[in-house]
């Protein structure tokens, strides 16, 4: 399964140490870049200061270097790119593919009660639209990626959509819409999301002046010239909004693997917010295993091993599994 120019990478936010859970992630894109030959990088994403915990990006960077995972180039960190962002976001403007909003929380509240749709726990509402045509006197708050608009230029062609036989089924059943991004997960299948309907004209930079997650990912990827992603499945959710602000930025749209996240005794996911414990410097032979299973992948044959030795066995493995 060599792939020439295969780009792969871990891209960590550095909220806190890692865990089990970010580990399967690490582990997993690691494998995938080392079973096809290509390079693999790391990226901290620093870009929501509020939401780091001081000195977790070299802690992170220790715990990967002690589970034998190293950066094929230098690590970068998002809070060093703005520029990129900045520049992305002009673009998308000059496209008239971004608008401001100047919406608060609580305006958006004020319409979405108008509409019928009473805030439910986890339950994301559309966008309504409000400033997609003008400001209406409001300050300029949030910028927003102009989806209607996008799809009212480049309405979905069907036979372009036609990737696999699941897909095809998929387009021709009577949810077909024209904000509907079909895409394929490696290990999931055929996916759909109708973007406009679920999250409608989303941020791009928010009202507190910080990159949204969306935009930074997608440009970073782009620049870095990433071929294939390779992250836990809580991430799956973002995918068609990555992959739609790709199309506008022109840029090429890498291949999707989203892997198994790791459950808590109670079946609740494993994050860091549950409290989830940092994956043990002391023994990463024992995290790496851990791991591994969670990814189908068998435990190394010698209790002796080292974890230069399981990463190899871990890797041929790998190319067993992953036929493509
Ligand atoms: N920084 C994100 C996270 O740690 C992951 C980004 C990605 O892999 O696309 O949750």
């Amino acid at each position: 399964p060599l792939r020439p120019g295969y780009t792969g990478r871990f891209a960590p936010s550095p909220t806190g140490p890692l865990h089990a859970g970010s580990l399967v992630a690490a582990l997993a894109s690691w494998l995938d870049a080392r079973a096809h030959g290509g390079t693999w990088l790391v990226r901290i994403e620093d870009i929501d200061p509020p939401r780091c915990q001081p000195g977790a990006d070299q802690e992170i960077l220790r715990q990967l270097a002690a589970c034998g995972l190293h950066s094929d180039a230098p690590v970068v960190w998002q809070s060093r790119r703005h520029a990129l962002y900045a520049q992305a976001l002009e673009q998308l403007v000059q496209d008239r593919l971004a608008y401001p909003c100047g919406c608060t929380r609580k305006d958006l509240e004020a319409v979405w009660q108008a509409m019928g749709l009473a805030h439910e726990r986890h339950v994301e509402r559309p966008y309504p639209g409000t400033c997609r045509n003008g400001l209406h006197g409001k300050p300029a708050r949030a910028w927003r990626f102009a989806l209607q608009r996008w799809i009212d230029r480049y309405p979905p062609d069907p036979a372009q959509t036609l990737g696999t036989p699941a897909q095809a089924a998929m387009n021709n059943d009577e949810t077909m819409s024209a904000g509907r991004v079909c895409w394929q997960d490696r290990r999931l299948g055929p996916q759909q999301q109708d973007v406009l309907a679920t999250v409608g004209d989303f941020v791009l930079r928010r009202a507190d002046g910080l990159w949204a997650y969306q935009l930074a990912v997608v440009v970073d990827d782009g620049e870095q010239g990433i071929t294939d992603i390779v992250r836990g499945e809580d991430l799956t959710d973002n995918t068609p909004r990555q992959i739609l602000l790709q199309q506008a930025l022109h840029l090429p749209l890498p291949r999707y693997l989203h892997t198994p996240l790791v459950r808590m005794a109670n079946g609740e996911k494993l994050s860091k917010q549950h409290g989830a414990p940092a994956v043990d410097l002391s023994n990463p032979l024992a995290a790496l295993t851990q791991a591994a299973a969670c990814l189908d992948l068998p435990a190394p044959h010698h209790s002796a091993s080292t974890v230069p030795d399981a990463l190899a066995f871990w890797v041929r493995h790998w190319r067993e599994i992953q036929r493509d």
